[in-house]
């Protein structure tokens, strides 16, 4: 049986049971079985979850889901890091729009600043609104157990000199601060703790995340045994999460996805910038390299790098080719180079492999393919053509109920013929 299926027989056998006996002569049902819930919105991120890991044999619980529900090959945005797309997954914008440009960034605006994966000053988000703010404003309880950018105090105007207060922000009525120590269960009981909750301080959406598969596609490769270790580990999480709605009888349309795919490095595969040191600001270098020509050395900069090479090519900012729609932002670099999957550009040729496994290529290139599968009550059966992960957020605005907005580069054609009418 389906487990919506079995969570809602479960449900109506409890509401008969207690409709058919005199309610004088037996005590009430317990109020979690008494009481029909509406369905709650779960969008789950495992990050660095490469599409083809599902046919690895070791995720019966995610096959399960993608059997019942909806499923279909989903291409991250460009760049193919972790905050760039967590935050598309949750606004509906390209990077180039939303202004989380990369995992790392500097801003004209804010000069001598720079943003890391731990930086929540508001202003480096503040150009996107977050699915859970739009449901905050219109009333909808939101609870975040992690995603990247839900620690931030969405809205406010504050800066680094007023950091760890922003006044007028808006954060998820419930989120947790991100701490790579909490375990995976801890973050599936936690959501299911808030589900256990009365109705009046229950979250309708919330996020789940986890880290795991993509730390260890990193550290090991994506073909290793420790990531197909890592994969089964998450799956019996996800398998945890289901089970613990069908005992607290909560129907749940559950959004799996991944952020990006995983591609193979090795120390053998490395470009190397041909600049002297004294000529360049490099932000950022791995699987593209994002760097700013030092004044006066403009010339030599583009000389050496624009063009192609063996294994990269590099572009001004202005001139990245329009598929990747990337480079209008102001938080680009002037200079921008693109390694080929599985190559890496760094300033100087390594003494070591750093890391196995890399992402931040091509948002088309096979490696990153992401995932993504969607069941519940809300969901019929069936495959999605290949889509952008743009399209994630007006989804969740339909299930949530939520109103279009103009500024979303996304859409939620895919999914339409595929949703059951509310
Ligand atoms: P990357 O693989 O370089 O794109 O970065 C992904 C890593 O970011 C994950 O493996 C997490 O360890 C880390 N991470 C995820 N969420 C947060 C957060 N909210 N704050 C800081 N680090 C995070
Ligand atoms: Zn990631
Ligand atoms: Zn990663």
């Amino acid at each position: 049986m389906r487990w919506t299926t079995r969570i809602a027989a479960a449900a109506l056998i409890a509401i008969l049971q207690a409709c058919a006996t005199p309610p004088a002569q037996t005590p009430p049902p317990p109020a979690a079985i008494a009481e029909a819930r509406p369905p709650v919105t779960i969008l789950i991120s495992i990050d660095g979850f490469r599409a083809d890991y599902l046919q690895r044999g070791v995720t019966p619980n995610l096959s399960r889901l993608t059997a019942e529900g909806i499923t279909g090959p989903m291409r991250p945005s460009f760049p193919s890091k972790t905050f760039p797309n967590h935050w598309t997954l949750v606004t509906g914008m390209v990077p180039d729009h939303h202004g989380i440009v990369g995992n790392r960034m500097e801003d004209p605006a804010h000069p001598g600043e720079t943003f890391t994966t731990a930086n929540d000053a508001p202003y480096w988000w503040n150009a996107a609104q977050p699915i859970w703010v739009a449901a905050e404003k219109a009333g909808i309880h939101t609870g975040t157990v992690l995603w990247p950018g839900a620690n931030v105090a969405w809205g406010s105007s504050a800066t680094k000199a007023d950091h760890g207060d922003y006044p007028g922000g808006i954060r998820p009525r419930d989120w947790l601060q991100y701490n790579q120590a909490i375990s995976n269960k801890q973050r599936v009981d936690t959501a299911l703790d808030w589900l256990r909750r009365p109705p009046s301080n229950r979250p309708r959406f919330l996020t789940l995340y986890f880290d795991r598969v993509d730390m260890v596609g990193h550290d090991h490769g994506p073909d290793s045994p420790e990531v197909t270790q890592a994969v089964a580990q998450i799956d019996a999480q996800i398998g945890a999460l289901v089970d613990g709605l069908a005992v607290l009888h909560q129907p749940a349309n559950l959004v799996v996805v991944s952020d990006h795919g995983m591609s193979e490095t090795s120390d053998t595969r490395v470009v190397t910038l041909d600049l002297p040191a004294d000529s360049y600001h490099l932000i950022e270098a791995g699987p593209f390299a994002a760097l700013d020509p030092l004044p006066g050395k403009e010339a030599l900069v583009e000389k050496t790098l624009l063009g192609r090479h063996p294994h990269m090519e590099c572009w001004r900012k202005a001139e990245i080719p329009a598929r990747l729609r990337y480079g209008t932002n102001p938080r680009i670099a002037a200079i921008f180079c693109l390694a080929e999957p599985r190559w890496m550009i760094q300033e100087k040729r390594p003494e070591a492999p750093f890391t196995h496994g890399e992402h931040g290529y091509d948002n088309r290139a096979p490696d990153m393919a992401a995932l993504f599968i969607a069941a519940g009550p809300a969901f019929g059966h069936g495959t999605v053509a290949a889509f952008d992960n743009v399209d994630v957020y007006p989804l969740l605005r339909d299930l949530l109920g939520l109103p279009p907005r103009a500024d979303v580069d996304g859409d939620d054609a895919p999914f339409r013929p595929l949703l059951r009418s509310r």
